[in-house]
Order: C-alpha cells, then sequence, then structure tokens
C-alpha cells in the first residue's frame, strides 16, 4: 500500500455519526451492548471487539491498523511505552529455564529485563558482541528460544549483520525480535529477512512532537492474538485512547519529518567530521564509519541521529560546550521537532569515552544549530 494512503487514509471514515476529517477519540473505558446476544458476540472476540479500553479500543485500534501497515506486518499491538512493548513481545518468547541471546549495547531498560528482571524467573541471558558473528555462534545452547536485536545500537551506532543473526535463529527455530525504533517504520528490510517480532518506542520518530510515551509490537496476526491474550490483557500496559489520536495525528506528517530530517542530518554531520573541534563523528551513513555499507543495505532512510567526540580529554571543556548550546538541548530520548543532546558524561558509569555524546537533529534549521554549534566551539576553546 501507498505511504501517503496509510498516513492518511487507511482505517478512517469508520465513524458511524459522522463523516469526521480528523477521526474521533473515544474516550471511554467501557462499551455497552444493546442485547445479550450482540454482547455475547463481543466477548467472544474480545481482541478485535470493543469491550473495555484495556483490550479493544477503536482509536487504539486504528493507529494499529497504520502501523502494521507501515511496518509490512499483518497486525500491530499498541502499549503505554516501548519498554512495555520490548517486555510483551520477549515474554512472549521465552519460558523459565530458556536461554536468550541479545546484542551487547541495546536499549538499557531492555538489558535490564533480560539480565536481572527475567533472571528472577530462571530466564538465562548471554549478551554477545553484536559486530562479531563468532560471538554469536559461541552463544548458542541447546534451550535458546530467543534472539534479540537493535540495529544500529544506542549511543554507539554500531550496525549489525541482522541478515545473518536472523538467518542463524530461522535454521534453530529460535524467535527473533528486533527492536527497529532507530531504523524507523520506514525499514521494512528486518519483515523481508523474516524477524519475528519488531517493536518501536512510539515515543520517538512515530510521536515527533515529544508529548507522548508509547510502543508497539509489529508481527504475524497469531503472534498478535498470543500476546493480546496473555501478557497485553495480564499486564495491563494499556495505550490511552487520547495518547493514540496523537500519534495519529503524528502520523500525517510522519513521512516529510523523515525527509526532512534526512536533509538536515547530512548537513550536520558532514559539518562536524569536518570541525577541526571534532575528534570522531560516529555516523554509520558517513562513508568514513565502518558500517557504511551495511547502514545502506539496511536504511532506505537515513536515521537523524548519530554520535560523536571532541577534540579534547577534558571534563570541563566538554561541560562548557554542551552549557554553552542555546537552541540544541540536553536530555534523554529523540525523536520530536527539537534538537536533543546527550553527553556521555551525564551516565553514572563510565562505559563510554569522555568527550562522546549523542546528537538528535530535530527540524529546526541547519543553519540555526551550526550557529548554536560554532558559537560553543568558541565558548570551549575548540576552534584552534
Ligand atoms: C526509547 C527507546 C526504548 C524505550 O521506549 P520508551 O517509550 O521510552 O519506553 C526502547 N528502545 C529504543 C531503541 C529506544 O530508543
Amino acid at each position: 500500500m501507498d505511504l501517503t494512503e496509510i498516513l492518511h487514509h487507511l482505517g478512517e471514515y469508520d465513524d458511524p455519526t459522522f463523516r469526521t476529517v480528523s477521526p474521533p477519540i473515544y474516550q471511554s473505558s467501557n462499551f455497552d451492548f444493546k442485547t445479550v446476544n450482540d454482547f455475547r458476540a463481543a466477548m467472544a472476540n474480545e481482541e478485535h471487539l470493543p469491550i473495555y479500553t484495556r483490550g479493544a479500543n477503536p482509536t487504539v485500534r486504528l493507529l494499529e491498523k497504520k502501523l502494521a501497515a507501515l511496518q509490512g506486518t499483518e497486525a500491530a499491538l499498541c502499549f503505554g511505552s516501548g519498554s512495555a512493548a520490548v517486555a510483551a513481545a520477549v515474554m512472549n518468547s521465552v519460558s523459565g529455564g530458556e536461554h536468550v541471546i541479545c546484542v551487547d549495547y541495546a536499549y538499557s531498560w531492555t538489558k535490564k529485563l533480560l539480565g536481572p528482571f527475567l533472571g528472577k524467573y530462571n530466564v538465562e541471558v548471554s549478551f554477545i558482541d553484536g559486530r562479531d558473528p563468532e560471538s554469536l555462534a559461541k552463544a548458542w545452547k541447546q534451550n535458546t528460544t530467543l534472539l534479540y536485536l537493535e540495529s544500529p545500537t544506542s549511543i554507539t551506532f554500531e550496525c549489525h549483520d541482522i541478515a545473518h543473526f536472523i538467518a542463524e535463529a530461522k535454521k534453530r527455530g529460535v524467535t527473533t525480535i528486533l527492536d527497529n525504533t532507530y531504523g524507523s517504520l520506514l525499514n521494512h528490510y528486518p519483515v523481508e529477512l523474516g524477524v519475528d517480532m519488531v517493536v518501536h518506542s512510539a515515543t520517538k520518530f512515530i510521536s515527533g512532537h515529544s508529548d507522548v510515551v508509547g510502543g508497539v509490537v509489529c508481527a504475524s496476526a497469531k503472534r498478535i492474538s498470543s500476546i493480546f491474550m496473555a501478557e497485553y490483557m495480564t499486564l495491563g500496559a494499556t495505550m490511552s485512547p487520547n495518547d493514540a489520536w496523537l500519534l495519529i495525528r503524528s502520523l500525517r506528517t510522519f513521512e516529510i519529518r523523515m525527509r526532512q530530517a534526512e536533509i538536515q542530518a547530512k548537513t550536520i554531520s558532514d559539518y562536524l567530521e569536518n570541525h577541526p573541534g571534532v575528534k570522531v563523528v560516529h555516523d554509520p551513513f558517513l562513508e568514513s564509519h565502518p558500517d557504511h555499507k551495511l547502514a545502506l543495505e539496511q536504511f532506505s532512510v537515513r536515521i537523524p541521529m548519530f554520535s560523536f567526540e571532541l577534540n579534547t580529554d577534558k571534563k570541563e571543556v566538554v561541560e562548557v560546550f554542551c552549557n554553552s548550546l542555546k537552541y540544541i538541548r540536553l536530555a534523554v530520548s529523540w525523536g520530536g521537532y527539537e534538537s536533543l543532546l546527550l553527553p556521555a558524561t551525564v551516565f553514572p558509569h563510565d562505559l563510554y569515552p569522555l568527550s562522546l555524546m549523542r546528537l538528535y537533529i530535530g527540524l529546526e534549521h541547519s543553519d540555526l544549530l551550526i550557529s548554536d554549534f560554532e558559537n560553543a566551539f568558541k565558548n570551549s576553546g575548540l576552534l584552534s
């Protein structure tokens, strides 16, 4: 289906009363029935018919229809956060006594879920170096049932050979989940390779306005039904109808936001790579990056985010640089209209080089962002 048809038309015009242009928000926790017969029919199909909003809500269902079509899967299920979506997909795939393999540098809370959290339920996890196929080859166990992937990875922007990983898992009948939040819904590559489930934090590109926290699992109708009847209904990490409506609103501009971000990202990445105050830019879309070939193979749209290191090993210089920025804000998360910088020095650990920082490029004009950086380089003495 055509992208614009999904974003602007799919699933709409279903309102029984008026032909609303913007779909209605069914802000109702409960739905009633005219007859016992209707009630009984709905109870037998709780996944698809509105009974109670922890189950099927029409506004959330409309969003799910669009997200499944965008990701190229049969079905989708929305959650109150990306982490809830990750947890539901993972918990649906493993039981106590089984073993999970996960790439290193996956999203931090995903690693906590797979490690200490599921450890309590006797699930074992091995973290592997996603850049090294040998690392996967050595990690398989008799009881491995899930391979969890994320490419590129948080903060470091390594790209992994997910085609190889998925093929290896398929040979062994092991379920695969890919966190495709960075790759965006426009990236169908993992679905074409046969990944079993794709998860996204809807908080990021899908929202695009920094006003909603949400998540989605995209998969076959069979897997989505299985998650609905188990993790979704029992754990109850539901997305509110109002948030679903905001995300439908966000999807109207999804394509143009992604296209604009792509142009901006190239300009800023090139600017930083050629700047004397910068030691290195970790952007797989730069030719100089070791994973450039993989990035071109895996992503149809450039990811407007990367990290870079300043040409200094002094903490004070890093701080003056960051504190000098006026438009680029210091914050976690990404995907909104505003550019954001996350300096590694704020982390309570020292896994990353001292001057490393992640940059998300928003919708502000690149001239404004570059003037902001110029000022910060000048203030921190990194120009000479
Ligand atoms: C933000 C994020 C998550 C978690 O999503 P929330 O909506 O914050 O719960 C998971 N994976 C990736 C890659 C993320 O960036």
